[in-house]
């Protein structure tokens, strides 16, 4: 049987604390995380991973505090679609991956690193990546790293928040 792969059970991890006591997305507004954030709407962000299992794994966020689909706004709904299309289009265009993942855990069990906010990721992926990424999956990429794929993300998001693709 071939084994589950589910590279978003990786905790999002950071020291910040802030709106909603101690959760990283509500800090995510923090200044020292802008660096990471490849667009802002009124509704919802896009955020990279600080620790990616793949270049691009990245994470579409509502700026509400809450933790289920079922808590969210039909407008909070739109939105993170609408933004994990963006993602989907930013990803397939900058790294022209042979898939890729998209993905929500609620709850521990279903493997959520960050419980109370909810999350949708994107991981590209490739064909035989699962193995390299296995090994190395758990190095913190360094943060010019990080820095270089929001360089070639962000404009790709602006872009398409500009042209109301
Ligand atoms: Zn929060």
């Amino acid at each position: 049987m071939e084994r589950l792969w589910a590279p978003w059970r990786l905790i999002y991890v950071t020291g910040a604390g802030g709106a909603s006591e101690g959760c990283v997305f509500c800090t995510s507004a923090d200044p020292s995380r802008e660096e990471l954030v490849l667009i802002r709407s009124a509704v919802c962000y896009v955020i990279l991973n600080l620790y990616p299992y793949n270049n691009g794994h990245l994470m579409v966020v509502p700026n509400r505090h809450v933790a289920t689909l079922a808590a969210t706004t039909a407008g909070e709904q739109a939105e993170l679609m609408r933004l994990t299309r963006h993602a989907e289009i930013a990803l397939t265009e900058a790294y022209s991956p042979q898939g890729i993942n998209v993905g929500l855990n609620l709850g521990r069990p279903a493997g959520a690193g960050i419980l109370d906010h909810l999350h949708v990721h994107l991981v590209p992926r490739w064909n035989g990546d699962t193995n390299f990424m296995t090994v190395v999956g758990n190095v913190r990429v360094l943060p010019e790293d990080l820095e270089a794929t929001a360089a070639k993300l962000r404009p790709i998001f602006e872009r398409l928040q500009r042209d109301n693709v």
